[in-house]
């Protein structure tokens, strides 16, 4: 498989695709850049070597073309301040214009590319009225694949190498993000080397892992969690159920929970897990004690109680101190570590204590060896909230792409380049 480190990109134009759908406040300003900082190293690699670079990225989820609100004109400014260099714009990804800028580009130029999703062909999904009918929706269907065909062989058009990234979108089998792949040779594409840093943090969690393995799973709920749950199951020695989705459990083992949140359509899919990890002899460990509060809010008055006697009215929003060292104990003794979820409303300060003290745990392992993987939106906003990301082994910048990873999938991403 061709690496970025083999490769000689002088005098060689790249087609990278990014993942820039970094959050932006009401006024168009970069809130969180991590996606951006990311992907530097590679853009680097290939402009350093007197390639020039065409950076794709796709912004939000736009309706129409164009969609002005998802320009990627927006992070244009800070993609130069962070490359160190002046980044030019294409303002469609289409359209002779663009290949004009495309041809002019010298070596060591980059130029980047407005968002690829104002065109339906990249997602390949039909943008239908919803009272569309199933034939109407079909033949939609049909048509934008032939068209999709033409988008990608014109990105493709661009380049003489394929460079993928995106780890963010992965999981998704759009134009720019795998079907473009097969119009270079196999020593023409690659991954960048974030792409490769999140695909060997990956292997390393599912087929190379030292025991014990601990997956702390938090969130809100367990309906968007049951599948890497089940497959958890048969790697994991211990499987840690924190956040919202503790209270599905506690209630189907027949506890009090008060108002905290649960799917109550989820109780037997709750007790048939506890049975599955009993028979894998995985331990799965539940929280023994909640810090309660009697309304949703960082100001509710709030108290300690055994976490399957939760009065009336109250409803669960953190662990408490009891079950704070319960999951402590564990992960210390761990040497691999998945963490998806906060163990609690971590955005209420009053609520942040137990996912604080799970993340100072995986720093602590990690510090004795273990390898630490932490992934999924809401578990890395909280670890950089906590200022600890520099203490875990890895932290992903995936989401979605995580998770359907560790469920066991192949992304097709990755399997474009790499054929697997
Ligand atoms: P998810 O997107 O499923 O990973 O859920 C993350 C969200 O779960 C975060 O916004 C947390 O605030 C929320 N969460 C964690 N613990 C609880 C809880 N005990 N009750 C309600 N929400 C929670």
């Amino acid at each position: 498989m061709q690496t970025m480190d083999s490769f000689n990109f002088a005098g060689k134009k790249a087609f990278v695709r990014v993942d820039f759908n970094v959050p932006l406040d009401e006024n168009f300003n970069i809130t969180d850049d991590t996606r951006i900082r990311a992907a530097i190293p590679t853009l680097k690699k290939i402009l350093n070597d007197g390639g020039r670079v065409i950076i794709a990225s796709h912004m939000g989820r736009p309706k129409k073309n164009p969609d002005p609100k998802y320009s990627l004109k927006y992070i244009l400014p800070r993609v130069s301040e962070l490359l160190g260099k002046e980044v030019k714009f294409a303002p469609d990804c289409m359209g002779q214009e663009t290949a004009a800028m495309v041809s002019a580009l010298k070596p060591g130029e980059a130029l980047m590319l407005e968002n690829l999703r104002f065109y339906e062909e990249e997602e390949g999904k039909p943008r239908l009225p919803e009272t569309a009918t199933e034939e109407e929706k079909a033949a939609a269907k049909k048509e934008l694949k032939e068209r999709q065909k033409k988008f990608t062989a014109t990105l493709a058009s661009y380049a003489d190498c394929y460079v993928n990234d995106a780890f963010g979108t992965a999981h998704r089998a759009h134009a720019s993000t795998a079907l473009i792949a097969d119009y270079f040779d196999a020593d023409h594409k690659m991954f960048g080397y974030l792409m490769e840093k999140e695909v060997a943090a990956i292997e390393k969690i599912m087929n190379y892992t030292e025991h014990p393995f601990t997956a702390i799973m938090g969130g809100s709920k367990v309906s968007s969690k049951i599948d890497i749950i089940e497959n958890l199951l048969n790697k994991v020695d211990n499987l840690i159920i924190g956040g919202g989705m503790t209270y599905t459990f506690v209630k189907a083992l027949g506890g009090k929970i008060g108002s905290s949140i649960c799917e109550e359509d989820k109780l037997d899919l709750a007790l048939s897990l506890l049975e599955k990890a009993k028979s894998k002899g995985v331990n799965m460990v539940l929280a023994v004690d909640a810090k309660i509060a009697d309304a949703f809010s960082n100001d509710a008055n709030t108290k300690f109680v055994p976490v399957n006697e939760i009065p009336d009215n109250w409803e669960g929003l953190d662990i408490g101190p009891e079950t704070e060292k319960l999951f402590a104990d564990v992960i210390k003794s761990s040497k691999t570590i998945l963490w998806n979820g906060p163990v609690g409303v971590f955005e209420f300060d009053n609520f942040t204590h137990g996912s604080l003290a799970v993340a100072q745990a995986i720093v602590e392992a990690t510090k004795n060896g273990a390898f630490s993987l932490i992934g999924g939106g809401d578990s890395v906003a909280c670890i950089n909230k906590f200022g600890l990301a520099d203490g875990v082994s890895y932290v992903s910048t995936g989401g979605g792409a995580l998770l359907e990873a560790i469920e066991g999938k192949v992304l097709p991403g990755i399997k474009a380049i790499r054929g697997y």
